[in-house]
């Protein structure tokens, strides 16, 4: 192998074994794709020594195993894979088997293992971060967070200026996590979800003074850590998670559910964050916070947990009681549980499972659009009832209309990130709002912008 001309970026190596000696077999690689990063999830019969190498001109990475076999097939690539063009495996050596991912760019890698957890055996993750799609986001965040202009000298009056309510809006799992399964229409929860959560996602756009922020818009998997990070990023007021519920074999269960951190969970997980960050990973479900990990312990940390605890449960009974009004109550009270999703500092979040999935009727019930957009608009009034009863959250009249032209239509060398940064709205809203399934826009194209009615 010539590695004479390319450049070794990172270069990791982990002897998880004393002996070491037993060979491993890799019995399948999965592959993710979110709009910053690729993961790559490897299924094995046991611990392996791994070695994971992001190589440059041309950009690749490698993972290769000591002492290990796959006689699986490599995933194929999606067209619409933003980074990864390619994969291969080969044999170095009687004892090394070589993964290699092509790649339009240089990326930044991260590794690290899982032990057995739930219907996972041992696995490696690898995690391709693209930083050009990092960079965007994070640059579209920081635009989003900056302070407002500063007030004209000459204006005498200072009017402290509300902004919009921010209700991010996570739509349950998503990409190769399909979550539950429905037991009679195979429906899977990820769609039902996405469904529920674009619904919400227009009820709150039409809200005046309210901004939906939806965490996926597509059928993509996002890191449960990543999730919340997201709606921070966003300053979101509220977080609220979509799922919908099932039972195990052949139990019959009814109705809605909300969930909310509890303080017993929060501490637990502390706990075992700081103990270990690798079972943490187990404890989340098999989902890495790794890379998060001084933000975990930071999140968790926070003082503003307890009081952040006490609003979620104010706003998940806010919302568990609308949904009474459109159908059955799974249980009366909010339910506390130790969902990753919702370990927010500062951000009330909840998490409503919408119905059983699992129970036919409820099945046939959630293919239903006319039902989710039912579910969608008792989830609103529920958030609506939690931000004007809250003495934190007075409902603001309504923005003034703001003097920008409510239609953009595209120019010639603009992109949609140039164009959201223009009107200082996220490229997803704009993505949202318009319908698009990419960020690609043509010259002469006719770009709703936030807040414009509907052309007529
Ligand atoms: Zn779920």
């Amino acid at each position: 192998m010539k590695l004479t001309r390319a450049f070794l970026i990172v270069s990791m190596l982990w002897s998880l074994t004393a002996v070491g000696a037993t060979p491993v077999s890799i019995q399948n690689l999965r592959m993710w794709r979110a709009p910053d990063n690729t993961r790559l999830v490897f299924d094995l019969s046991g611990v392996a020594e791994y070695h994971v190498s992001a190589l440059e001109g041309p950009d690749r990475v490698l993972v290769d195993f000591d002492k290990a076999s796959f006689k699986g097939a490599v995933p194929e690539v999606e067209a619409s894979n933003t980074l990864v063009t390619a994969v291969r495996d080969s044999r170095v050596d009687n004892d090394t088997v070589r993964f290699v991912f092509e790649l339009k760019r240089a990326v930044k890698t991260r590794s690290f293992v899982l032990k057995p957890a739930g219907q996972y055996g041992h696995r490696l993750v690898v995690d391709l971060m693209d930083p050009q799609a990092e960079a965007e986001e994070a640059k579209a965040a920081a635009e989003e967070t900056a302070p407002p202009p500063p007030v004209a000298p000459t204006s005498r009056v200072v009017m402290p200026k509300r902004r919009e309510w921010v209700i991010a809006i996570d739509a349950g799992h998503g990409g190769k996590d399909p979550g539950a399964i429905g037991r009679q229409y195979r429906t899977r929860e990820k769609d039902v979800t996405l469904a529920i959560a674009l619904a919400l996602a227009r009820l709150v756009r039409d809200e005046p003074g309210m901004r939906p922020v939806l965490i996926r818009d597509g059928d993509y998997y996002v890191p449960l850590g990543r999730r919340f990070q997201r709606a921070r990023q966003h300053r979101a007021d509220v977080f609220v998670s979509i799922h919908a519920d099932s039972m195990p074999g052949k139990k019959i269960a009814y109705g809605s559910s909300v969930y909310a951190l509890s303080e017993r969970g929060a501490t637990h997980a502390l706990a075992r964050a700081l103990a270990d960050n690798e079972n943490y990973a187990d404890l989340v479900g098999g989902v890495s916070l790794n890379d998060k990990t001084s933000d975990v312990k930071r999140t968790l940390l926070d003082l503003s947990q307890e009081k952040t605890i006490e609003h979620s449960l104010q706003l998940g009974e806010d919302v568990l009681s609308e949904l009474g009004q459109i159908g059955k109550i799974h249980s009366g009270r909010v339910a506390q549980a130790n969902f990753a999703v919702l370990k927010s500092p500062d951000i009330p979040s909840v998490l409503v499972e919408t119905a059983f999935i699992s129970t036919p009727t409820e099945e046939k019930k959630l293919r239903d659009a006319q039902y989710q957009s039912q579910l969608a608009s008792a989830v609103l009034k529920g958030l609506k009832r939690y931000l004007v009863r809250n003495s934190r959250f007075e409902m603001a009249p309504p923005a003034p209309e703001a003097p920008t032209a409510r239609v953009h239509i595209v120019k010639n060398g603009e992109t949609l990130n140039s164009i959201a940064k223009q009107y200082n709205v996220h490229i997803e809203v704009l993505r949202f709002i318009n319908n698009l399934s990419d960020n690609r826009v043509s010259p002469g194209l006719r770009l709703r912008l936030p807040g414009a009615e509907r052309e007529s």
